[in-house]
């Protein structure tokens, strides 16, 4: 008998864990390890409301799998170096983790090569972007015919179980605490209010939206219900699988829901499609798909017009409450992310990458494909994007989707009020201006 070292990354899971599943099925001892990896080239550092819920999710983890016998191994520094000493450590026979997508698959592909006897297994995704590709042979650019092509394959593979025992093997271990992760500021002390990560979180999330979400998602627009299912952040961490998602909203519904439930899944697809373009174009956080936007003429930043921003004092109503929203929570509506990213980017004329910074440090599920992607989609330079010129005008956002004004009045009471600061500019000539600079990126003749 020999020892099975499995390396979890984001997949702190027991559950449908295909790299877990496959070292206690070997009848193997296991060890199990978590790398804090601040320090590989490939791997982008993780925002600060990341770290909070990795922090309660490594916990939560580590909490289960000492009930069933095991232990979680907590080791920091670059993860080429850390895990092949680890394997050396406890004299493992074979290593097994599931696959990542973005540049840090470099370096499970260099450690392949070193260790042993290595498996990697698909647990993140439903499907692996190599493998499905459009009839010529290469990568989808478009969502729709990316999904309908999967949709029309053979379904996602059952969810595996979780083990019931493993034979824990140890090794020197970090403690958690000592890594830091919680900010020492009281910004996240409201998190918890919202969240609750881990995989016991996850699932009741999930049983909570089958239940009461789904028949409302076709209001999934509007901010003010609770309509959505609030996974991002649980399958960012790898909490809960999309396989099980997909098997349990299966087994949900009705003849009835079928048309929201058809609709949540291919949510759960642009989640794939972000993947798809961030395993083909890894540096999608710092380039532009679209090369023409390299040009692209971005106002001087105004830094008073970006703290405006970042702390909600904007004096447009709905992009303040999503701003401070996402401080206060670390999460945003779908909807609000698209009206104060086009914001930022449009009416303020700032370059993509300064917004897709500041979420990434703010967002609880802050996700190296998603975040990137769906700015890009907002700036126009990703694929299938929102074409540049279809500038979202705030107000009229809030009078379709927050008509009732609840959730505004949620975020920002003084809304309505002599007390609310006025506009920081004007929606009219900033949008003449956004119009202006992208005809100049384009080399048209500028507007009168
Ligand atoms: C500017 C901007 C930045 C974003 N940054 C992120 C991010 O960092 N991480 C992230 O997970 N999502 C991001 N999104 C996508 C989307 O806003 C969130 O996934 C969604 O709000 C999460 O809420 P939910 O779990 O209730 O979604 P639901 O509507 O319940 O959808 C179910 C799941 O599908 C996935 N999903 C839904 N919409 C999208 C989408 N447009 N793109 C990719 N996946 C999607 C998520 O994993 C989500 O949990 C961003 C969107 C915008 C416009």
């Amino acid at each position: 008998m020999g020892v099975a070292l499995v390396w979890l990354r984001d997949d702190l899971r027991l559950a449908d864990n295909p790299a877990l599943h496959a070292a206690v099925e070997s009848g193997d001892d296991v060890a199990v390890l978590f790398v804090l990896d601040d320090e590989s080239p490939e791997v982008r550092p993780l925002g600060a409301a990341s770290r909070w819920w990795l922090h309660h999710s490594l916990r939560q983890l580590q909490r289960s799998l000492s009930a069933m016998g095991g232990t979680l191994i907590f080791r920091s520094g670059a993860a080429r170096q850390v895990v092949s000493d680890v394997a050396r450590e406890v004299g493992a026979t074979n290593v097994h983790w599931n696959r990542r997508y973005g540049s840090a698959r470099m370096i499970d592909a260099d450690l392949k090569s070193m260790l042993p006897d290595a498996h990697s297994y698909t647990g993140a995704l439903l499907h692996d972007p190599w493998s499905h590709l459009t009839g010529g042979g290469t990568p989808f650019k478009v969502f729709t015919p990316f999904w309908k092509a999967f949709v029309a394959g053979p379904p996602p593979r059952e969810p595996l179980p979780a083990p019931t025992t493993i034979r824990g093997v140890t090794a020197s271990s970090d403690t958690l605490d000592s890594w830091d992760l919680l900010p020492d500021r009281g910004w996240a002390r409201e998190f918890a209010d919202t969240w609750k990560p881990g995989e016991t979180g996850a699932r009741d999330r999930l049983d909570s939206f089958l239940a009461n979400g789904l028949a409302l998602y076709h209001r999934r627009d509007e901010p003010g219900i609770d309509g959505t299912s609030r996974l991002s952040p649980h399958l960012r961490f790898g909490e809960i699988s999309p396989y099980q998602i997909w098997h349990a909203v299966e087994r949900a519904v009705t003849p009835e829901l079928r048309g929201n439930a058809t609709k949540f899944l291919s949510e759960v697809g642009w989640r794939e499609f972000a993947y798809h373009q961030l395993f083909h174009n890894p540096d999608l956080h710092r380039r532009n798909l679209r090369e023409d936007f390299d040009r692209f003429p971005w106002q001087p930043l105004n830094e008073t017009h970006l703290a405006a921003w970042r702390t909600g004092t904007t004096g447009f109503s709905l992009v303040d409450a999503g701003m401070r929203e996402l401080w206060r929570t670390g999460t945003m509506h779908n909807r609000v992310r698209m009206v104060t990213a086009s914001f930022l980017i449009k009416n303020l004329g700032v370059d993509w990458h300064v917004g897709e910074q500041w979420f990434w440090d703010t967002l609880v599920d802050a996700d190296e494909a998603s975040n990137p992607a769906s700015w890009q989609w907002v700036a126009g330079s990703g694929y299938d994007a929102a074409p540049y010129f279809r500038v979202f005008n705030p107000e009229l956002q809030a009078a379709k989707f927050d008509a009732d004004g609840v959730y505004r009045g949620r975020w920002v009471p003084e809304f309505g009020t002599p007390d609310y600061v006025d506009p920081i500019v004007d929606l009219g000539a900033s949008r003449a201006r956004a119009l202006a600079d992208y005809a100049a990126m384009r080399g048209e003749p500028q507007p009168e």
